[in-house]
């Protein structure tokens, strides 16, 4: 293994993973942990994803009689990430402009390996842990949602998949995912588009009349993609719209829901030609869960004790975003998603200080050791 933790991080970010393609990244880690004293073994996610490697579990045996304490990160990245040459000025990485970095979420894996380094060289006392490194996380929580929750035996732990060390989100909303296929009735737009339908301007209404963007506090929904149309001569007969709808509280994700079907399943009705009538397909799907744990929680006093010993400055947070961490909650595991560093993650201009790189994986071997006590 490397020497050094940049170094470390720097070897992993530079091996192509984007979503489905994590095998190369899969295979170091395995030999890296095994490396470490750990048992590596993978599910079989992939053959229903449609990735080339499954889900990484490793167990850390401890000498401790207590149950493991776990920690995630994703493999996947996105995209543009192959072939990532990383730069380093003023003690910040980023990519040299063409690509995405992939601290998102290579760091949370450097820091995790990094922990468990510097614990298996101090040769102390601690309880046993748990490493899951996933797949496919950024195209839809996928790994997660077909991990085999049979190999977890701990019951808490964290995700390291955020931005500032020491930021702590124990609270996401749920999302649900709506797509609509709004049908008109082609026509010639000058010889006789009073025959026609016009799928867009049905679509536009539709849109219009929906609830959109901050809904409130807890609650937001947006549109998000519009396809149709083939050409401006033709009046068109179909048009899909997809969007989405978050909430942290469960009735008011169905209320926007709902309102944003209506809304379609309404302005269909006022377009009529003849015999043929406006229609809209709705597909409405629960993506995932909101989560939300109590700030007494043994994940939250764990981390916040690890930070206030290593002079981190430590905040709790609710995020707006999903993440695997969902999931984890829904299967029952307390799981709160941990800052690791990554900053501007999903653009060419990602980046991470190397102090933060430094600082999370020391905060991460500091949890352990609390967990231990
Ligand atoms: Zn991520």
């Amino acid at each position: 293994m490397d020497n050094t933790i940049i170094e470390y991080f720097l070897s992993l970010i530079k091996i192509d993973s984007e979503s489905k393609n994590e095998k190369a990244v899969a295979e170091k880690l395995e030999k890296d942990l095994e490396e470490l004293g750990a048992e590596v073994l993978f599910d079989n996610a992939h053959q229903r994803t449609g990735g080339n490697v499954g889900n990484l579990y490793a167990y850390i045996p401890g000498s401790i009689n207590k149950p493991p304490i776990l920690f995630c990160a994703h493999m996947d990245t996105v995209k543009p990430g192959n072939g990532i040459n990383p730069q380093i000025k003023d003690g910040l990485i980023t990519s040299d402009g063409t690509t995405i970095l992939g601290a998102d979420d290579k760091s949370g894996i450097t820091e995790i390996i990094w922990a468990i380094k510097e614990l298996k060289e101090s040769g102390e006392k601690h309880a046993p842990v748990e490493i899951l490194f996933t797949i496919s996380e950024e195209i839809g929580l996928k790994g997660a949602k077909h991990l085999d929750y049979s190999l977890i035996r701990s019951k808490t732990g964290y995700a390291l998949d955020s931005h500032q060390v020491g930021r702590l989100s124990i609270g996401a909303p749920s999302q649900n995912s709506l797509k609509f296929v709004v049908r008109g009735k082609e026509s010639h737009a000058g010889v006789a588009p009073e025959k026609g339908i016009n799928a867009i301007r049905v679509a536009a209404e539709a849109i219009a009349a929906m609830p959109d963007g901050r809904i409130d506090s807890e609650t937001t929904c947006n549109v998000g993609i519009i396809k149709g149309g083939k050409a401006t001569n033709v009046v068109p007969n179909e048009v899909i719209i997809e969007a989405e709808a978050r909430s942290h509280n469960k009735d008011k994700l169905k209320k926007v829901s709902d309102e944003m079907c209506q809304a379609f399943r309404e302005v269909v009705k006022k377009f009529q030609v003849g015999k043929y009538k406006a229609e809209v397909e709705i597909k409405v799907k629960e993506e995932y869960q909101a989560f939300r744990l109590n700030e007494k929680a043994e994940v939250v006093v764990l981390a916040k004790d690890a930070a206030e010993k290593l002079d981190i400055e430590f905040k709790t947070e609710i995020g707006g975003g999903g993440s695997d961490v969902n999931i984890f909650n829904q299967h029952g595991l307390l799981m709160a998603v941990a800052g690791s560093g990554m900053d501007k993650v999903h653009t060419v201009d990602e980046c991470i200080k190397i102090s933060e790189l430094e600082i999370g994986a020391k905060w991460m071997l500091e949890i352990i050791r609390e967990y231990s006590k």
